[in-house]
């Protein structure tokens, strides 16, 4: 539609074509279904002979404009919008793998995917394994022959490490494997991993896309042959975005540059503050150059994204201290809103897993996630740092 436009006049000027209302903003076009000009009409739209709208299940006008501003965004060909996050992970694995497959992820990764991986999966013969993101290496080694695809996440959640995309991308290749990442933590606008040889790009709309924490959503782009096996899974499963949230995160996208170029900029001041702070032990952003894979995330990210992580000092009790003595920020699961958030995974997300687990994801019992939000820098950096004191 505009592909030689740049990111922020994609994610604004792609709408649906106008109405012979001639509005400016596009409408909502609430509706389950749609209708047919006569029987020839309604008999080839059933056949699939013609692209329309048939059923909202299957595709709706606002989806539709939704999934082709995140296509442009991630250098796709097409897309399959969900009505969360966690549907668009499931619905994707689960349309592309068999019985008797194996998935290949990174152990960081969303909890929800985890638990996918560990307590649903394998009722469907759907075995995994973990590598660690550190060893590359070892990856290859965990290869067999059932295995059809690498998963993985980076930044991860919540210990804000990063993953060498290109290197991933070249393994994958090099095994015929579907690489699947999950971009959620850098949105599109500060990550593209098709660029680095994603096959696809999963987001949870519910993060950074919408901004705002009103909606969940999911949404899955890609390569046209594995999205067109996701579409095949998708329409007759039922987890389709409604058109509301549809409507909510396209008129979201819009603003999607600017909100994360603040959230990013307010992240590595929080950052750099934190990093001299005698009450903490360590700070993880991608963007400080303390960062282990500080040189990869310049490569592959055009910022730091909105999370920060730090451990406070004297462990489990001075964190829950810190979480007590919070006033202003607050104590939420979400991320990527313009309210900032702090959680304490040891205690929250992550209380389930065995420490050795949670060392592994990079979780320790002093550790605060920050999701850093478009308050003035000042006032986070005020409300944190009294809490600390
Ligand atoms: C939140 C999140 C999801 C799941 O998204 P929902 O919209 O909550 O279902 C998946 N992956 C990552 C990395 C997330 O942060």
């Amino acid at each position: 539609m505009h592909m030689e436009n740049k990111f922020e006049t994609n994610a604004i000027r792609t709408q649906l074509e106008r109405t012979k209302n001639l509005e400016h903003s596009v409408p909502m076009y609430m509706t389950s279904s749609f209708v047919f000009e006569d029987a020839e009409d309604m008999r080839a739209s059933f056949a699939e002979e013609k692209e329309r709208n048939v059923y909202s299940r299957y595709s709706n006008p606002n989806t539709s404009e939704f999934i082709e501003k995140v296509c442009q965004m991630e250098g796709a060909e097409n897309g399959f919008a969900f009505a969360s996050g966690m549907a668009a992970v499931f619905s994707t694995l689960a349309a592309l793998l068999d019985s008797g497959d194996h998935v290949l992820s990174a152990r960081s990764i969303f909890g929800s995917t985890h638990s996918l991986f560990t307590n649903f999966f394998p009722k469907w013969n759907i075995d995994h394994s973990y590598f660690k993101i550190d060893d590359l290496d070892g990856i290859e080694a965990l290869i067999t022959p059932k295995t059809k695809i690498i998963y993985a996440e980076s930044p991860t959640n919540p210990g804000v490490d990063i993953l060498d995309l290109e290197a991933l991308g070249k393994i994958a290749k090099k095994h015929n494997l579907i690489l699947v990442i999950d971009n959620c933590f850098a949105s599109p606008y500060l990550q593209q991993p098709i660029k680095f040889g994603a096959d696809l790009v999963i987001h949870s709309g519910t993060k950074l896309m919408d901004g705002q924490g009103r909606v969940l959503a999911g949404v899955t782009v890609g390569k046209k042959e594995l999205i067109d096996k996701v579409y095949r899974f998708s329409r007759i499963t039922g987890p389709a975005l409604s058109p509301f949230n549809a409507w909510v995160l396209s008129k979201s996208l819009e603003t999607l540059a600017v909100r994360v170029d603040r959230h990013c900029e307010n992240a590595l001041k929080l950052a750099e503050f934190l990093e001299g702070n005698e009450k903490v032990n360590w700070v993880k952003y991608p963007f400080l150059k303390s960062h282990p894979k500080y040189e990869i995330a310049k490569k592959q990210m055009k910022a730091g994204g909105c999370v920060v992580a730090f451990e406070v000092k004297g462990g489990l009790e001075a964190g829950q201290k810190f979480f007590d003595s919070i006033k202003m920020l607050s104590l939420s699961a979400n991320l990527g809103d313009a309210r900032s958030i702090v959680t304490h995974p040891a205690s929250t997300t992550h209380s389930k897993l065995s420490v050795e687990e949670r060392a592994e994801t990079g979780v320790t019992d002093g550790m605060v996630r920050v999701s850093v939000g478009l308050e003035h820098i000042d006032d986070i950096i005020a409300d944190i740092s009294q809490a600390l004191a």
